[in-house]
């Protein structure tokens, strides 16, 4: 992304928002940079703060405490008409007594552009958004999906430096919203704009993102790639909230072994072997695993021994949620194998991918196994 000491589109520093006395703040202590020419997601439950966030970044509201920047210059106190930014937000409504060509040059003739250069550019607009032929069309003569691309070429014809996006695909179906994000995606890359996305969707921020913010509370938890965020969370709240997740501890048994619920591991990724090999023997590793990571078999197989509890057929992948002796975990395979039943035995191991190593060794005194021979025993 942006070079060392490169200004950046949007920086915050320090940010809190305060609403009233009292109130826990909806923003607190938010620090981010967000590059040129690059999407950013806004990433984090209902509630978090990421709205507030984005109308910090817009104008549309100011810090109660810290600073923000645009290309290097303090723009804290500024509103949004000097800030020059796009905004599409979820339900965007568009005027109805103007025809598309209208909804889109409307902001263009606020700023005093000439009618003719207001067509010209609005027409632009709708071809980026592939709607070339809905110039005459009135709002009610579209689709969800149309309105929301009629929204974005709206924003995208004053030629933002940023894009400000809050949940813009909210009130699609499942199968447009994934048509609009890649479109989305599509149309940044294809114009390098910078981008500020807003969404709950883990799946969403991954599929579309350079750069996913997670959010908690009002704070920033982590920043950075898709997979950064999915393969190193910063902590186990962050590993559940980007996918499905088991964690589990397990020991290093002898030198170069690691055992979990007295079965040792093998083949497992470059990754945990290093963690394992910089262990000592005793040391406990705790270890994110997400479930396309494990294998699954009948109980005749090697493996860890487990129970199938339910099964769900996706055609693409079956998903097994599968009793274990540490919880409950679910299992994503690839095909079908076999259509394991409920109830059925069955016995995990694990492959390369989808296992990572949480914290850096450390010595617990808490094996899964022995754990497991205690509640035995008790
Ligand atoms: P959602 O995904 O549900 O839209 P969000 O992550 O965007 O949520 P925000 O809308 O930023 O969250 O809200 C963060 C917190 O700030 C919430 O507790 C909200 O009630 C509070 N808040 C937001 N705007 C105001 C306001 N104008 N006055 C008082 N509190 C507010």
């Amino acid at each position: 992304m942006s070079a060392p000491g490169r200004s950046q589109a949007i920086e915050l520093r320090g940010v809190t928002r305060r609403f009233g006395e009292g109130d826990a703040p909806a923003v607190r202590g938010f620090s981010l940079q967000v590059p040129h020419g690059a999407l950013t997601t806004l990433l984090g439950p209902s509630g978090c703060g990421k709205t507030s966030v984005l109308r910090l970044m817009a104008g549309l509201d100011r810090p109660s405490e810290g600073e923000i920047l645009m290309d290097g210059t303090e723009v804290s106190a500024l509103g949004p008409e000097h800030r020059h930014i796009g905004m599409v937000f979820q339900n965007d409504a568009l005027f109805p007594h103007l025809d598309v060509l209208g909804n889109i040059a409307f902001g263009l003739k606020t700023m005093g552009v000439s009618e003719t250069s207001c067509r010209e550019r609005a027409l632009v607009a709708l071809a980026t958004v592939g709607l070339a032929d809905m110039a005459a069309r009135a709002w009610t003569e579209l689709s969800g999906g149309q309105r929301q691309r009629v929204a974005l070429a709206r924003a995208l014809v004053i030629e933002p430096r940023v894009l400000l996006l809050d949940e813009p695909l909210s009130n699609l179906d499942s199968r447009l919203r994934r048509g609009m994000r890649e479109e989305i995606r599509g149309l940044q890359q294809r114009l390098n704009l910078t981008v500020v996305y807003v969404t709950h969707d883990q799946v969403e921020a991954m599929a579309v993102s350079d750069q996913v913010v997670l959010m908690r509370e009002s704070r920033l938890v982590q920043v950075g790639t898709p997979r950064e965020l999915y393969t190193r969370p910063v902590d186990d709240e962050a590993a559940s909230f980007m996918g499905e997740a088991s964690i589990v501890e397990a020991r290093v048994q002898a030198p170069g072994e690691l055992s979990l619920c007295g079965v040792v591991l093998r083949g497992l990724s470059a990754e945990v072997e290093r963690a394992v090999a910089a262990s000592r023997p005793g040391q406990a590793l705790r270890l994110l695993i997400r479930p396309e990571a494990w294998r699954i078999q009948g109980a005749s197989g090697a493996g860890l021994p487990g129970k199938v509890l339910s099964r769900a057929y996706l055609g693409r992948v079956a998903e097994y949620l599968v009793e274990m002796p540490w919880g409950d975990l679910w299992v994503s395979a690839l095909g079908d194998p076999g259509l394991l039943e409920a109830g059925a035995p069955v016995s995990l191991s694990l492959g390369r991918f989808g296992v990572s190593v949480l914290d850096p060794p450390r010595d617990t005194g808490l094996d899964v196994s022995a754990a497991d021979e205690r509640r035995r025993q008790a």
